[in-house]
């Protein structure tokens, strides 16, 4: 959702004259998109900004321009004062929902350096500033179409950060999809901390559910592949699973986080549902789409975890075979409830169990790209490759695939023998049709 967030700040700025650059070295402008997830996230933030700061420095000692420095996402959300209190170099800060207002923002700052405004949640007054067109480059998008989330997980800040649940209406998301095929995009994801909870507004006044969203989609001229991140199980609704048995546009994807095997460590979560229910729910979606590759998230060394629990987390991991995933660290999130739970986790031995479930996730990983070497896979090609002529595009399972000799075919979807599978690409031979 950053990448997204990111793009979507590119084009408010650049009716003002802005254009993207790859380095912060000459810009005059520098927006950090941060991310508080995890406390190693939020604290590179602040690491980043004496760096930009010593650059700006050194730059108007050499009688250069002076730089304006923002602070934008979720650690601008949760930590705005803070930030201007520990890094004063920082001009601007910006919460996820008042992006739109960079323009007026930076006016602002010209005149009174350090202001902290548009930290308010209205996501609907976001989009509906931002322009329609975006200056998206390549064949593949990410769309937002959700924000925010009401499950409160113990462990989580986005309900702190991103606010309460909100779906943008369909026509919106429909108008931002056509503008992105008219640009020759054909790969679609749709974006949400719960995307599956989507409930936006249809044409009709009724609400309208992400499988319905999806068909809608699906008619548009240019888009042929759709995705969607990241759902959570209690939001999995049966016309979401029917649609990845009779919609082809949906690709057969899903991430699906659990965090937990252990029914005792999912009620500490407050996940709101048990193993049995994901297991239940992985064979349903199985059984309306065989070939689906599931993926996850996971968090060892939530408070309490022991052994038995952990153990069940194998067991679960076992019994699903993911076809790629996640992990982490439990990481204390100030402000959240597992934050002053009692029975911490020693280091070591969170440690100890995220390489233990890290070799799993990544033997189930291998063995799914090794499966399809002989299956021939429609593989959208997106950029050249290192090598001449070389080609990398995507599976409909989202591996990366390699292709020699394919570089005339960027931005289309072309049929591909896998010739082999490796830990996180395939590489393949293109079919002659
Ligand atoms: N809405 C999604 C996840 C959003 S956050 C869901 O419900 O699954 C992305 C991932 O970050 C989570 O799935 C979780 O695995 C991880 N995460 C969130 N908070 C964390 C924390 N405090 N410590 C470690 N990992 C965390
Ligand atoms: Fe965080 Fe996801 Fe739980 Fe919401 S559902 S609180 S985003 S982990």
């Amino acid at each position: 959702m950053n990448v997204y967030d990111s793009e979507r700040m590119a084009d408010v700025l650049r009716p003002l004259g802005y254009a993207t650059t790859d380095t912060a070295e000459g810009a005059d402008f520098v927006i950090l998109n941060t991310c508080h997830i995890r406390e190693k996230a939020a604290e590179k933030v602040y690491s980043e900004l004496g760096k930009l700061r010593e650059m700006r420095e050194k730059r108007v000692a050499k009688g250069g321009n002076g730089m304006t420095i923002a602070v934008a996402g979720c650690v601008a959300q949760a930590e705005g004062e803070e930030i201007m209190r520990r890094q004063p170099a920082v001009d601007l800060v910006v919460g996820p929902q008042a992006y739109h207002q960079l323009p007026e923002l930076l006016t602002r700052t010209a005149r009174a350096r350090g202001e902290r405004i548009g930290a308010d949640f209205a996501p609907n007054e976001k989009f509906d500033a931002l322009p329609v067109t975006r200056g998206t480059e390549g064949v593949t998008a990410f769309l937002t179409v959700q924000e925010g989330c009401d499950k409160f997980c113990t462990f989580c800040v986005v309900p702190y950060t991103r606010g309460a649940e909100w779906s943008r209406p369909v026509k919106a998301v429909l108008e931002e999809a056509r503008a992105l095929a008219g640009r020759g995009v054909r790969e679609i994801t749709l974006l949400g901390q719960n995307v599956n909870a989507y409930d936006g507004e249809g044409p009709d006044g009724k609400p309208f559910t992400l499988a319905k969203l999806a068909y809608a989609l699906a008619e548009i001229e240019g888009i042929d592949r759709i995705r969607y991140t990241t759902s959570h199980p209690n939001d999995m609704s049966d016309d979401l699973i029917a649609a990845h048995a009779d919609l082809q546009t949906l690709m057969p994807y899903l991430h699906l986080p659990v965090q937990a095997g252990s029914d005792r460590i999912l009620r500490l979560m407050n996940r709101k549902h048990g193993r049995q229910k994901y297991f239940d729910l992985i064979d349903r979606i199985r059984e309306a789409r065989p070939d689906i590759a599931i993926s996850g998230d996971f968090i060892v060394g939530f408070p309490g975890e022991n052994d038995r629990d952990f153990e069940d987390t194998l067991d679960l991991v076992r019994r699903v075979n993911y076809a790629s995933a996640f992990s982490f660290i439990y990481s204390p999130r100030p402000g959240t409830p597992a934050a002053t739970m009692a029975a911490h986790v020693p280091e070591e031995v969170a440690k100890e169990r995220l390489y233990a479930l890290q070799a799993l996730l990544s033997e189930q990983q291998v063995a799914f790209n090794q499966s399809l070497a002989g299956r021939v896979l429609p593989v959208l090609f997106e950029k050249k490759g290192r090598h001449d002529q070389q080609a990398i595009g995507r599976s409909p399972y989202l591996q990366s695939v390699h292709v020699e000799g394919g570089d005339h075919l960027i931005g289309q979807i072309a049929n591909v023998e896998i010739l082999s599978g490796k830990q996180n690409s395939l590489s393949g031979k293109l079919i002659q049709s």
